[in-house]
């Protein structure tokens, strides 16, 4: 699983790469939000670990940027407590879940396998759908050429 950090506190920053790759996911960070975005649509990532107070380019932009042209990339945004009003703008724009700040790494990493996890329930579920519609129409298939042959035979 690959995982890009967008966070501006470079101490954090590291931080957060140090722990998730102790964990098992290859992780790349960015310190500003236009370089984040160019990362992200460049690469393939599985998760995108946004925060929301950054320099420039800040995190809502780069969560509507990204959502725009990667509408399946999940999206984990880290935000500060006092400002609720953020944190609704960013899950209108596309993100999948919030972090408020300060944060347990425990918590983080507990919320980036929950939503790895139900990215692969609904891969799953479609994958299932897909198979079961193919069956539908085998049996179709079936059905149209034994009525052709008895038609024929008889
Ligand atoms: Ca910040």
């Amino acid at each position: 699983m690959r995982l890009l950090v967008i966070e501006d506190e470079p101490d954090i920053a590291s931080a957060l790469q140090k722990g998730l790759r102790q964990v098992g996911y290859a992780v790349d960070i960015a310190l500003d939000g236009e370089r984040g975005s160019e990362l992200a649509l460049e690469n393939d990532y599985d998760l995108l670990i946004l925060d929301l107070n950054l320099p420039g380019v800040d995190g809502l932009e780069v969560c509507q940027r990204v959502r725009a042209e990667c509408p399946s990339l999940l999206i984990l945004m880290l935000t500060a407590r006092s400002r609720p009003d953020e944190r609704v703008a960013g899950l209108d724009l596309g993100a999948d879940d919030y972090l408020v700040k300060p944060f347990h790494f425990a918590e983080l990493t507990a919320r980036v396998r929950a939503l790895l996890r139900r990215d692969l329930r609904s891969f799953a579920y479609i994958s299932s759908a897909r198979t079961i519609t193919w069956d539908v129409q085998l049996c179709q298939l079936c059905v149209m050429l034994i009525w052709r042959w008895h038609a024929a035979s008889s």
